[in-house]
């Protein structure tokens, strides 16, 4: 199968997108897929975005990517706009994308009411370079989460009249839902994220950690130490889950029930495992880093392979719709 799956170089990546995306685009890979994963920098600039601040976060996103486990060797990793195929052909998608249709979008309609004064034509269009950089591979398959379900929808309707117009030619893309874990943030409010300020980070260096651990919400009816509590309503129970071996988390369930355990000795436990599992992940991406140029060189080499794929299709595409392609 074909994968296509867009992240935003938009800052630190945290465990939320850990959890999220990038576990499940590694195991995608590994099961034998044909994955393209690309760092949609173009999508980026849809919000303001500082130009030295970008360039960072991409290599930054790319070296965080490398160091999860996307392999070069298996996987096309790409700066989007290092393969101009991906606007070219969202221009020919957004002249039979239907306006109506684009302007119901929920993630427009929200930024519409939430921030109107920072709206713009890319934002408006964003679906259909979606669309694009997923039809330029004529991708199989698409991981999304439910936000972006609807786009996916939009996607699929475009292949299908692209099809209807000119012949059968784009493979109608399936939408994979993963099984992805949702992250509650430190506050335990809300999901984590960056812009909640409740993250951390899949890099972060071993103190930092522990100063985010320490203070962050629990079950507020742990007033004192022995005050019992449920863990079933913290977040830091949520954490265990996802980091501590079985028994650990026996262990903190009868603790924080019974009172045996204080919570910073609930998250101390919890920090060691975590602690012990990023670390070899913190240790690659350091490794990468040292080294922005070997960063750098797997981003030109996946460009030059995603572009031999993307000449192809669009110069199938130009032919149908009565273009002559140049660079064909
Ligand atoms: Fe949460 Fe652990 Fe404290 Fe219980 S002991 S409230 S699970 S931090």
């Amino acid at each position: 199968m074909r994968v296509f799956s867009g992240i935003q170089p938009t800052g630190t990546l945290h465990l939320g997108n850990y959890f999220g995306m990038l576990r499940n685009a590694v195991k995608l890979q590994n099961e034998g897929n044909e994955c393209f994963y690309s760092i949609v920098n173009l999508h980026a600039i849809t919000l303001p975005q500082d130009p030295e601040a970008l360039k960072k976060h991409t290599i930054e996103v790319a070296a965080t990517m490398l160091a999860v486990g996307i392999d070069p060797e298996k996987s096309i990793l790409f700066v989007q706009s290092d393969v101009p195929e991906h606007i070219q052909l969202a221009w020919v998608l957004s002249c039979i994308a239907p306006f109506g249709q684009m302007g119901r979008m929920i993630q427009f309609k929200e930024k519409t009411e939430k921030e109107a004064a920072a709206l713009n034509l890319g934002l408006f269009s964003y679906p259909v370079l979606q669309a694009a950089d997923i039809l330029l591979y004529k991708a199989d398959l698409v991981p999304v989460g439910k936000d972006q379900a609807q786009h996916l929808e939009l996607c699929r309707e475009l292949a299908t009249k692209f099809n209807t117009r000119y012949g059968d030619f784009f493979p109608v893309p399936e939408t994979l839902h993963p099984k992805i874990t949702k992250v509650v943030g430190l506050d335990g409010s809300a999901k984590m994220s960056k812009s909640a300020n409740n993250y951390i980070g899949i890099t972060e260096d071993r103190e930092s950690i522990w100063k985010k651990l320490k203070p962050a919400a629990t079950d507020p009816a742990r007033v004192t130490r022995s005050d019992p509590g449920n863990p079933f309503i913290c977040n830091i129970y949520k954490l265990h889950e996802l980091f501590s071996p079985k028994n650990d988390i026996e262990i903190v369930i009868d603790g924080c029930q019974t009172a045996k355990i204080g919570c910073i000795d609930c998250k101390q436990i919890l920090f060691e495992h975590m602690d012990s599992h990023l670390k070899p992940i913190r240790d690659r991406y350091n490794e990468w880093m040292s080294d922005t140029k070997k960063v750098e060189a797997v981003l030109a080499d996946g460009a030059e392979k995603a572009r031999g794929i993307a000449r192809e299709t669009l110069a199938e595409v130009y032919d149908l719709v009565g273009f002559s392609y140049a660079s064909k």
